[in-house]
């Protein structure tokens, strides 16, 4: 083995190893910029094709919009009444595809719209077919109508006056922080290196093309300097700032558009079925959603002009989702009932300036810029996997790589075994201690905030109870890490100004 490759054979994940492993390589073939759900697709493509792959998350895995989707791997139901087919084919080929190699994460999950309209029947009725009939094989179970008593079995605490039945449907759902952490398991289980925690500051040109990246290892402030064949820039709504590393001058290419989510308790939605708003008052979809013991219920879309990494969500946004769910439960949730509140910023693609976001396109952009900055972005969590693909062909090509067939398409993603059995931390959530031990250990967590955000969803479900857990994380995270009582200290402060941006009080 040469030494380049001794370095890429799988580190340890204490982090001094994966740091030394990741300057022991020369020069890369790909080096990745974001850790979000394309960043960590390109880099699993990149790595299982045997291109020498480094990827560098400024943050934790999937802090970006990745961890702050509606949790559907599906084909976009509305996006079908906007004739966007093509985009729904490829959608709903990928969640087959997904339902296959990640098995422990993503899982069909049944749909009912209760209906209160024969001509909204009607309606529903051809749509959803037409949406099944594209999946061909691919479907996950048959569209059918039910009747009053099937709908109600199906959804108790569906607005029961002017009930006419439903409609039933599957689509796809999973973990999306869980889907990112076992993405980058799987870059190490092919030879990559996926550092979290590795913010990119700057673009190394040489006669004008870009020959690496420089940036810093967060924890311990140490200059990073790495060279590669060719650099991709997934960041999301981020992607400019790194565009104009390169140039800048560059012209914005997204438009960020925030998406808002409430999480309620189960009893406001029970049973195991989903709920889709067919129609919002600005003609959108709305869902809610059975999720870790708790309902999701989301999303709104409106402009923002700047990219906070926690964005926050505002109080217009909460009382549009609450008043819409009014519309179609018996007892509908107020802002008192709710959980947790938090906001993500969909990465479109800038088209035309004055179009509604709403309307911008859910499709993927690919640009190459003159000194070989290739960017991706836009698309949706579901297509992750196609979007790597071709931005890796794309990448290899403009770096003169030797052409290797894409292999992700049947490639089984990393699943961790289920952590040894233990007592809660706190009783409403299923944080254990052995829990938070596997987070360090095996899924790269550092700090507080990744555990109750990401490697749990404490945060997303229950901010108070995660608040309340948080001294007690920290004080084992302390023990893993090696860290002392200002470290303990930090980060349970840090981490409660965080969680207050997700307790209902604060919004905007
Ligand atoms: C409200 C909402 C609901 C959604 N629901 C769904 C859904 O149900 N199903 C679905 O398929 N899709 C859904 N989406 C879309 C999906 O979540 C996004 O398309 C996807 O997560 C985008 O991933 P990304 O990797 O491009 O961006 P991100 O996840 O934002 O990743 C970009 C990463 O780049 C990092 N970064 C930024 N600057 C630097 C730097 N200088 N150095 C290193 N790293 C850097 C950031 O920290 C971030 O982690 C939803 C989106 C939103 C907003």
């Amino acid at each position: 083995m040469a030494p380049e490759d001794a370095a890429l054979a799988p580190p340890t994940l204490a982090r001094p190893a994966l740091l030394a492993a990741a300057q022991a390589v020369d020069t890369w073939d790909v080096i990745i910029i974001g850790g979000g759900a394309t960043g960590l697709g390109a880099a699993v493509d990149a790595a299982s094709r045997g291109y020498r792959t480094l990827l560098l998350e400024a943050h934790d895995f999937a802090k970006g919009t990745s961890s702050r989707s509606t949790k559907l791997i599906h084909g976009g139901v509305r996006y079908l009444g906007q004739g966007r087919i093509a985009l729904v084919r490829e959608a709903l080929v990928e969640r087959a595809r997904l339902l296959r190699n990640a098995p422990a994460q993503v899982a069909p999950l049944r749909f009912v719209v209760p209906v209160y309209s024969r001509w909204e029947q009607l309606k529903l009725r051809i749509g959803l077919t037409a949406y099944e009939w594209l999946a061909g094989r691919y479907r996950l179970g048959r569209v059918r109508g039910l009747s009053v008593a099937q709908t109600r079995a199906a959804l108790p605490n569906a607005r029961p006056d002017g009930l006419l039945g439903g409609v039933e449907y599957f689509d796809g759902q999973f973990d999306d922080a869980a889907l990112a952490v076992a993405l980058a398991q799987t870059v190490f289980d092919h030879g990559g290196i996926a550092l979290n925690y590795a913010p990119v500051t700057g673009l190394i040109v040489r006669d004008g093309r870009i020959t690496g990246v420089r940036g810093h290892d967060e924890i311990t402030g140490q200059a990073l300097a790495f060279s590669a064949r060719v650099v991709i820039n997934a960041t999301g709504v981020w992607a400019d700032d790194i565009r104009r590393m390169a140039a800048p001058d560059a012209p914005p290419m997204l438009a960020p558009s925030q998406g808002v989510h409430v999480v309620v308790d189960a009893a406001w939605l029970p049973g195991d079925a989903a709920l889709l708003v067919p129609e919002t008052d600005d003609g959108r979809v709305l869902f809610m959603i059975p999720w870790q013991g708790k309902v999701l219920l989301g999303t709104t879309d409106t402009p923002r002009d700047d990219s906070p990494f926690e964005p926050q969500p505002l109080a217009a946004e909460i009382e549009f989702i609450l008043r819409t769910a009014s519309r179609y439960l018996r007892q509908a949730p107020e802002p008192g009932d709710i959980r947790s509140v938090f906001a993500g910023l969909r990465p479109l693609i800038a088209a035309d300036p004055d179009a509604p976001r709403s309307e911008l396109s859910r499709e993927h952009v690919i640009r190459v810029s003159p000194q070989g900055l290739v960017t991706i972005a836009g698309g949706k969590w579901t297509t992750y996997r196609q979007m790597a693909e071709e931005v890796v062909d794309c990448a290899a090509s403009e770096a003169g790589l030797p052409g290797r067939a894409c292999r992700t398409a049947h490639l089984p993603l990393h699943a961790d075994p289920a952590p040894a059995a233990g007592e809660r931390l706190h009783p409403q959530l299923e944080v254990t201690e052995a829990a938070v031990r596997q987070a360090v250990r095996a899924q790269f967590a550092l700090t507080v905030e990744d555990v109750l955000a990401r490697r749990s969803r404490a945060l997303f479900l229950d901010a108070e109870a995660a608040c309340a857990v948080a001294p007690e994380v920290a004080r084992i995270l302390a023990d893993e890490l090696g860290r002392d009582a200002d470290w303990l200290g930090a980060q349970i402060s840090d981490f409660t100004a965080l969680a207050r941006g997700y307790l209902m009080r604060s919004a905007g």
